[in-house]
């Protein structure tokens, strides 16, 4: 069996985790490409930091933080706190001595004409996260948002500023996916889609996360044509985020933050199954009558094992008689 899934960072690497513990008691064999969000990617003293495509192939790989979700465990800050005795900025934006290792590696490919996606299979090859890691892209997509600073004047932030300087605090007015128009899917993404056996969206950020993705020309198209059923995970439980402030993206693309109406955003053009939490059974019948098979589960990952009876279930609700 071929999974692919479309996923941002912490709550795709928790879900992915289940995922995997999931397919290997089960599935033997079974073969999961993860296409990962790069519109939060930014580039900090020179350095390109892909936070999400990080954060799964750490979790995957055995290196996450497990308390943060994002970043090294047992990391020390001993290069930032001599950029800060220099006065450079940015503080706000954690990088940590073992993560920096990590970007360098990346740069320094980068810079000698690799690609994003040969990047990231050098850097598996270490972390070996047991999915194929592929960037939605190889080229430049920058996620920004429009915000209104105290002053009232209309400013365009990155995402990363946006998100960890400042909280998401100012309300989103609109979301960017800079230079998504002239990219191009990364190789392997539109063949991952197209042969899949089932396509997943984890309990990723729809706006940021799922829809970064969906921007790059020809992967929505690609997933809407595709021939396996496509399931999604709520990341939305009782009208709010489980983690995060993606209520704020979501208001500011006019979609209410919740279980139901994230579905309905994706459309049953995309979705042939959508998992509510158990929080949410009456989501799971308005999904169902706009064409999308849903069921209300426990959605919440408290640990591999409740995660891996998320994954379950969601290929469950879409698996076909002949699979
Ligand atoms: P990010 O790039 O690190 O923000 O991560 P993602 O986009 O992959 O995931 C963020 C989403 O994960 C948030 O909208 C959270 O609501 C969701 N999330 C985090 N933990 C859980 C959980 O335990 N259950 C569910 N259903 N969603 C979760
Ligand atoms: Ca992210």
């Amino acid at each position: 069996m071929r999974i692919t899934v479309l996923a941002g960072g912490i709550g795709a690497a928790r879900f992915l985790r289940g995922l995997l513990a999931h397919l290997h008691a089960t599935v033997p064999g079974a073969e999961v490409t993860v296409v990962g969000n790069t519109g939060d990617d930014i580039t900090l003293f020179g350095l390109h930091v892909s936070p999400d495509l990080d954060t799964v192939m750490y979790t995957l790989g055995g290196g996450i933080h497990p308390d943060q979700g994002w970043g090294r465990a047992d990391e020390t800050r001993a290069v930032q706190d001599e950029l800060g005795a220099y006065g450079e900025p940015p503080d706000w934006f954690a990088l940590g001595d073992k993560d920096i290792a990590t970007h360098l590696v990346r740069t320094r490919m980068l810079r000698e004409g690799a690609t994003l996606s040969e990047a990231t299979a050098a850097l598996c090859a270490r972390w070996q996260p047991g999915v194929t890691l592929l960037p939605m892209t190889d080229d430049p997509v920058t996620t920004r948002v429009d915000i209104e600073d105290p002053n009232g004047v209309l400013r365009t932030v990155h995402f990363q500023e946006y998100w960890v300087r400042l909280h998401a605090e100012p309300a989103a007015l609109k979301i960017r996916f800079e230079g998504a128009e002239e990219s191009r899917p990364a190789p392997g993404v539109l063949t991952a889609i197209a042969e899949a056996d089932v396509i997943v969206f984890p309990p990723s950020n729809p706006v940021v996360s799922v829809g970064a993705i969906l921007a790059v020309p020809g992967i929505r198209s690609a997933v809407a044509a595709a021939t396996a059923p496509v399931v999604g995970v709520s990341p939305i439980i009782g009208g709010a985020p489980v983690r995060g402030m993606a209520d704020k993206v979501l208001a500011a693309i006019g979609v209410e933050t919740s279980a139901a109406a994230v579905a309905l955003h994706y459309g049953p053009d995309l979705l042939d199954g959508w998992l509510v939490d158990t929080a949410d059974a009456a989501a799971a019948e308005t999904v169902a009558a706009a064409g999308i098979a849903s069921r209300a589960v426990p959605l919440r990952m408290t640990d591999v094992d409740a995660t891996a009876a998320m994954a379950a279930a969601a290929l469950e609700l879409v698996r076909r008689p002949e699979q």
